[in-house]
């Protein structure tokens, strides 16, 4: 289970975050709507501390992430802790981030291996699985540059996979493909909500949101507005303000 709680986060005199509270069961799958600037990739990146809340608190399965508490107070993890954290919790961008000099192969296995201390067979064993998995068997050996926006992501949400996470999360996954391209990335995503997997997924799929999300999450201006199942959220919006977002994207 991920848990926010009372999240804070401010650049400067910008206050982004303004107390957000978001509990995504484990299996769940939640989508997360809202405007540009609304605090969406903030809030992703606070879940895997990326970015350092300033008040509140963040768990995943009963783990504080970035702190430990000692009597009431909270205190920051090592680095070293904060590392471990991290390979547990998947991010998968919009704009894939594989490491451009390795195989799709290398790619899969890197993590593992210099995080996790897998054996390198076994890494590779498991690589190969998570290939299938996203229909990429026969690129193993081929280099980012050699695949398609929607090939590469499929790579990354593999990759993310490898290190068996907690939960993925998602930042518009599909917002940097070629619209033909935008289906076959999100039937891997869907393949894994049947198969359980915890996710956050931040997107602009509506459709995509209405058929696999147990709770949609609408945010505007630093808070979570409303969030419910797809049928209430979508169909009956209580806000006015998740009624004019949906009006312009729907
Ligand atoms: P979009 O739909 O355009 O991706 P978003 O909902 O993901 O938007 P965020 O990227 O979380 O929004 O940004 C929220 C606000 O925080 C914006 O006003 C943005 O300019 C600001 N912001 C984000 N990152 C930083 C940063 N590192 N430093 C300063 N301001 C930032
Ligand atoms: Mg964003």
């Amino acid at each position: 289970m991920v848990d926010l709680r009372g999240v804070h986060k401010s650049y400067g005199a910008l206050e982004v975050l303004r107390g957000v509270d978001l509990t995504v069961r484990t299996g769940e799958v939640a989508v997360v709507l809202g405007p540009s600037g609304s605090g969406k990739s903030t809030l992703l990146r606070t879940i895997n501390h990326l970015e350092k809340v300033n008040r509140g608190w963040i768990s995943i399965d009963g783990e504080l992430i970035g702190y430990r508490r000692h009597r009431d107070k909270l205190y920051e993890l090592k680095e070293r802790e904060i590392l471990r954290q991290r390979t547990h919790i998947g991010f998968v961008f919009q704009d894939f981030n594989l490491f451009p000099h390795l195989t799709v192969l290398e790619n899969l296995i890197e993590a593992p291996v210099a995080a996790l201390r897998r054996p390198r067979k076994e890494a590779v064993a498991t690589a190969g699985r998570l290939l299938e998995r996203v229909g990429l068997s026969d690129k193993a050996g081929a280099y980012p540059r050699q695949l398609s926006g929607g090939q590469q992501q499929r790579v990354a949400i593999a990759r993310a996979l490898a290190l068996e996470p907690k939960v993925l999360l998602f930042d518009e996954p599909t917002s940097a493909l070629d619209p033909e391209l935008v289906g076959e990335v999100l039937d891997v995503i869907k393949d894994l909500a049947r198969s359980g997997t915890t996710m956050i997924v931040v997107t602009h799929e509506i459709g995509f949101a209405r058929e696999v999300a147990d709770t949609v999450v609408f945010m505007d201006g630093g808070v979570v507005v409303e969030q419910g199942p797809p049928s209430a959220v979508l169909d009956n919006p209580r806000h006015e303000r998740t009624r004019a977002f949906l009006s312009k994207v729907l």
